[in-house]
């Protein structure tokens, strides 16, 4: 790719997350797709990096970089492995807004743990009954004497199976929908709290997918730090940045897919020729280039209005559908370009397509955004002929 970062300083770190990338979670991925579980070495290697305080300013202990920033080093990050990528940018975004909402002492005990990769945190709003229909979330938090108590089950959660630290939305107003939503920063290790993994054969061990059960959690009142009928509209804010980070993931999966078909490409046999010689061939290739061009571009656009403090709502859905769908459609052609040695574990083929179904459900679910998409961009009736 692909994303214009012209900061010398920047440009250096983006290196050294490629490496780090290339080198050290590539590798592992293969195992973790798989079925092993990723040693905690590699999550305290990704603090060292900066990498889980991204966008955490620099005067406590983060790296400090803009938007544009976070999207590349996602995009470079998952191009080795979807589900850490997941893991490290779900734990960053949780260590952002402990700084940005949350009382001092509470991100004092947390925040050194988050930015060093000691601990992964995670943000939890899906439930066994609720998942696009946030508005029907059923955790509940009623008062109790200066604080809150928390009862309900949230599912499907990156880093649910090992996080130290959540942010879950819960009801605070039943029959208020999305108006009584608020977040509470919830300490997993606490009494009441019980959690589980979530296993798939479509591998969930680097993404670290959880689940967990909430049972008369007390927690104290400054532990609300996203208040009901305002949390709602941040979230909508914040997932535009997340369908876009998502976005620039699927760029950066097709891309590492692109590279891996070409350079076997280049040294397959067949029919007397390489198979990067034959023009039936090549087409496979061609066609993904230019899908995966296309979708860099909506993501670009996206990324520039995010930085930009614009309305980045339909520019964000497009992007995360464009790359989503790309993915879905040219991965499994460049897969079958490879032959069978495509299904190896070793290249990342098949690890990228299973991750691109992930992808497909988190941040908004391709079905629920082309919804937005359609009103955002061509409302269904006009005023004007009314
Ligand atoms: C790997 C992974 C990681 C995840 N991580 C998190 C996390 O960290 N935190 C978290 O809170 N959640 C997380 N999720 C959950 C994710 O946000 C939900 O899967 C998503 O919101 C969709 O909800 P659902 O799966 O319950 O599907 P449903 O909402 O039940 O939808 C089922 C199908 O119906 C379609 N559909 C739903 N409503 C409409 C509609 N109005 N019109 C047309 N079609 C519709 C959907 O597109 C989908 O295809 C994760 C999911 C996965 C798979």
């Amino acid at each position: 790719m692909v994303f214009q970062i012209t900061n010398t300083s920047e440009r250096d770190w983006l290196s050294q997350v490629r490496d780090f990338a290339n080198h050290r979670i590539g590798p592992a991925a293969v195992g973790w797709s798989m079925g092993q579980t990723p040693g905690g070495d590699d999550f305290t290697v990704a603090g060292q990096l900066g990498l889980l305080g991204m966008e955490v300013p620099t005067d406590v202990g983060g790296r400090g970089f803009g938007v544009a920033v976070k999207m590349a080093a996602m995009e470079r990050l998952a191009a080795a492995d979807f589900g850490f990528a997941m893991s490290v940018v779900n734990t960053q975004n949780v260590a952002l807004r402990l700084v940005v909402s949350a009382p001092e002492w509470i991100s004092a005990r947390f925040l050194p743990d988050l930015l060093a990769g000691r601990m992964s945190a995670c943000t939890a709003l899906t439930e066994p009954g609720v998942g696009s229909d946030l508005a029907a979330v059923s955790t509940s938090a009623r008062r109790s004497g200066e604080g809150w108590v928390l009862d309900g089950e949230k599912c499907w959660i990156i880093n649910g199976r090992h996080a130290g630290l959540a942010l879950v939305y819960a009801q605070t107003d039943p029959g208020a929908g999305l108006h009584g939503l608020g977040a509470f920063l919830v300490d997993l290790n606490a009494d009441g709290v019980t959690r589980y993994p979530i296993e798939s054969a479509f591998s969930q061990t680097s993404i670290g997918t959880g689940g967990f059960t909430l049972e008369s959690v007390y927690l104290p009142k400054d532990h609300l730090i996203m208040q009901p009928g305002t949390a709602f509209r941040e979230i909508l804010q914040e997932i535009n940045g997340a369908r876009t980070y998502v976005a620039a993931m699927c760029c950066g999966m097709l891309n590492a897919a692109l590279e891996a078909v070409t350079v076997y490409g280049r040294r397959r046999a067949a029919f007397g020729k390489t198979l990067s010689d034959l023009p039936a061939w090549r087409e496979v290739q061609a066609e993904a280039e230019t899908a995966l061009a296309a979708v860099q571009a909506l993501t670009w656009e996206a990324v520039a209005r995010i930085a930009a403090n614009k309305d980045a709502r339909l520019a964000a859905a497009q992007a995360k559908i464009g790359a989503v769908e790309t993915c879905q459609r040219h991965l499994p052609a460049l897969l079958h370009a490879m032959g069978a040695e495509g299904l190896r574990p070793e290249h990342c083929l098949t690890r990228h397509l299973a991750a691109v179904q992930s992808a497909a459900l988190t941040d908004g679910a391709t079905a629920v955004l082309k919804q937005h998409v359609a009103k955002l961009s061509r409302p269904a009736h006009s005023t004007k002929e009314a």
